[in-house]
């Protein structure tokens, strides 16, 4: 038997419940999940501002052990590592077909087949799919990636979803040397992005939020300057990373940008108004906005590579309210809504 917090909807709790962990299929992977930190879309979902399909089980920012490999299992990680029974792993939110269009465009996220971690409906034959649970059962094409036992389990579930996200964000701007580059926003993924763009070579990097008492956490993750969302930052920065998701932040997005500048939305994944934009202003001044939605494999590795890195670099710990295990679920979600802290963790070891 193995332990799950099921999660209905906005005005229900969560319950605790239980079910016998099956045989594995094909291809599939038996996790020991160890941690599970709370993004802030699972925020959004227990706030009920995203529906999702339920009963389901939260959490996608996990952090496990290889329990057992399934008949015909990957035999190595996406980085060429062996896989084998005790390694620390961490694997994308996304499973999808491998030979699809998307995939092969790099764009596994959105292809044929896709199953996501922490967004499935539990089933009377399928539970063990979210991170609020004491097991994961990776499917087929699910991309793994081995970690470093030393790596703070704590930071090691920031890594499938805040870290590759930011990665994926950076490889969309395009190389960052020498160039200023503005963070829109300074929650996790604002400070994991201020932390990478300080390591891959940005002359400066420039924090906005309204919150005062973030922008100084930024700074010490890098950021060199900051600037409170009404302050002008009028044709300064060369790259705009939007993780706030306000119409405003991306409106303003664009006038920060210098002639040939380049704005990355990531924020906005919730119901949104319409942005308003003037197209010759983009036009004359040559500006390119682009979309991400969740990261590739690509990015995913680059996430494992950076906190690997750099973990002991930047006081990541600093940022997670931990102390809270799966029974107390309930507790955690509505700290993590009520105090809102950068993170909140569920132990699970
Ligand atoms: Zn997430």
């Amino acid at each position: 038997m193995s332990k799950f917090a099921s999660f209905k909807n906005k005005d229900e709790k969560f319950s605790i419940q239980s079910a016998v962990l099956p045989l594995l299929n094909e291809g599939e992977i038996l996790v020991k999940n160890l941690c599970t930190s709370i993004c802030r879309s699972d925020i959004h979902t227990f706030q009920g501002k995203r529906i999702e399909k339920s009963p389901t089980i939260l959490g996608h920012e996990i952090v496990g052990l290889i329990q057992e490999l399934g008949p015909n299992a990957p035999i190595k990680d996406l980085k060429g590592t062996p896989l084998k029974i005790g390694d620390k792993i961490t694997w994308a939110i996304y499973a999808s077909s491998p030979d699809d269009l998307l995939s092969k465009a790099a764009m596994p996220q959105k292809a044929k087949d896709l199953f996501k971690y922490g967004h499935e409906l539990i089933t009377e034959t399928s539970h063990f799919h979210g991170g609020l649970s004491e097991h994961t059962i990776l499917r087929k094409n699910t991309p793994i990636v081995v970690l470093t036992p030393a790596l703070p389990d704590e930071i090691a579930s920031l890594i499938n979803c805040s870290v590759s996200t930011v990665a994926g964000a950076i490889r969309l701007a395009g190389a960052l040397n020498n160039k200023s580059v503005a963070v829109y926003g300074t929650g996790m993924l604002g400070i994991i992005a201020c932390a990478m763009a300080s390591k891959m070579g940005a002359s400066d990097v420039i924090a906005i939020d309204e919150n005062t008492t973030r922008l100084i956490t930024s700074k010490k993750f890098g950021a060199t300057e900051t600037y409170l969302p009404n302050e002008t930052l009028k044709n300064k920065v060369d790259i705009v990373l939007e993780f706030s998701g306000a119409v405003l932040a991306m409106q303003n997005s664009i006038n920060y940008l210098k002639i040939g500048g380049v704005a990355i939305w990531i924020g906005a994944v919730f119901p949104q108004p319409a942005v308003q934009l003037n197209a010759e202003y983009i036009i004359r001044n040559i500006l390119s906005i682009k979309g991400l939605h969740n990261y590739n494999n690509e990015d995913f590795i680059n996430a494992v590579n950076f906190i690997e890195a750099n973990y002991s670099f930047f006081d990541f710990q600093s940022l997670i309210k931990k102390g809270f295990d799966l029974d107390e679920v309930q507790a955690a979600f509505e700290y993590a809504s009520d105090q809102n802290p950068f993170r909140v963790t569920i132990d699970l070891s």
